[in-house]
């Protein structure tokens, strides 16, 4: 445990300092305010020892101070040390932000109390914070089992990596045809620049819902890959009916009209989208994973070829 002293008096620091090393704590040491100020954000002690009556910036002052320099969640016990020992003054004391006092001069047994006191709090707090941690962890595992994106709300890769598996595989016991489309916004990165992170969600999801109206199987599939790129698993389908609904799906984004002032594609969010089509067979080895890569690629060659378009793999 780390204590930071703020003593403006030496006689009475080196006396709690020493106290301190016989209970067996390492101490930081400032002779005013500000110097503790800038020690506490840089060593960023476990507990901190405050006079109260100093030249300049006083204790309650420093105290407030350190209050307001804490990021959220964070907390460091302050104790004050003083010989006033009025009503008012442990009032003002506790306001500004601080947890204790102990009255000069300072009694071994109870600095040493006090502390182990203070220890306590800080530990439950720590398990309290560690807890919060892995319930938030627990919850987004929770979210990916689910298969559904916590975003958009439509399924999230894991559910798609699953789905397109099934569907290779049933695929390939029919030998039929099967489709997938790889779609990406146009331009997405200045979007979030010009308009801000909570507008480009709102774009997210406002597209996920479009392309996921515009299916019409029960079969078909949307899926939100990660960031802005969606995927489309279409069973039992061929090339040109797989082109037609990828038609679809990049009018539907284009017809939402939603203003893009920094795309090269236009005046609107778009997206553009990589076609690839595969009749599938069980003699086909690593075939789906063949079918990814040429939807990715059409993708690269819609995106090359001016973006808010549909590319077919060759
Ligand atoms: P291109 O037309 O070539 O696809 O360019 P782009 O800017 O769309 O693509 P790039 O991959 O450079 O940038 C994608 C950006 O998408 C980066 C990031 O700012 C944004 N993004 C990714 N995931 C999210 C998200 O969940 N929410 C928001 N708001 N933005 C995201
Ligand atoms: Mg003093
Ligand atoms: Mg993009
Ligand atoms: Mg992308």
């Amino acid at each position: 445990m780390k204590v930071l002293l703020i003593e403006d008096t030496m006689t009475s620091a080196t006396l709690v300092r020493h106290q301190l090393a016989k209970i067996g704590l390492t101490s930081l040491y400032a002779p005013n305010g500000p110097t503790g100020i800038d020690i506490f954000l840089r060593e960023k002690p476990d507990l901190v020892l405050l006079d109260v009556i100093m030249p300049g910036m006083d204790g309650f002052e420093v105290a407030r101070k350190l209050r307001q320099l804490e990021q959220a969640g964070e907390w460091t016990p302050i104790i004050f040390l003083t010989a006033r020992t009025s009503d008012e003054d442990l009032r003002r004391g506790i306001e500004v932000g601080g947890d204790d006092y102990l009255v000069k001069p300072i009694s071994e047994v109870v600095l040493g109390a006090k502390i182990r006191a203070m220890q306590r709090i800080a530990q439950m707090r720590y398990s309290l914070l560690v807890l919060t941690r892995k319930l938030d962890e627990a919850n987004q595992e929770l979210t990916r089992l689910s298969g559904v994106d916590g975003l958009t709300g439509i399924p999230n890769r894991r559910r798609f990596d699953d789905t397109l598996m099934r569907e290779w595989k049933r695929a390939a016991r029919s030998e039929s045809e099967i489709a997938l489309l790889a779609a990406d916004v146009d331009c997405f990165k200045q979007y979030n620049d010009s308009l801000g992170h909570q507008a480009g969600d709102d774009c997210l999801k406002a597209v996920a819902r479009c392309l996921q109206g515009q299916l019409r199987r029960p079969t078909d599939l949307v899926a939100r890959y990660g960031g802005e790129e969606f995927f489309v698993i279409l069973p039992e389908t061929c090339r040109s009916g797989a082109l037609q609904v990828a038609e679809g799906l990049r009018q539907g984004v284009e017809g939402l009209q939603m203003p893009h002032g920094r795309s090269t594609a236009g005046p609107v969010v778009t997206i553009s989208i990589g076609v690839a089509v595969q009749r599938a067979s069980p003699a086909l080895e690593g075939g789906v994973f063949a079918l990814l890569k040429a939807a990715d690629q059409a993708l690269y060659q819609a995106k090359r070829g001016g973006r808010n378009r549909v590319a077919l793999a060759s």
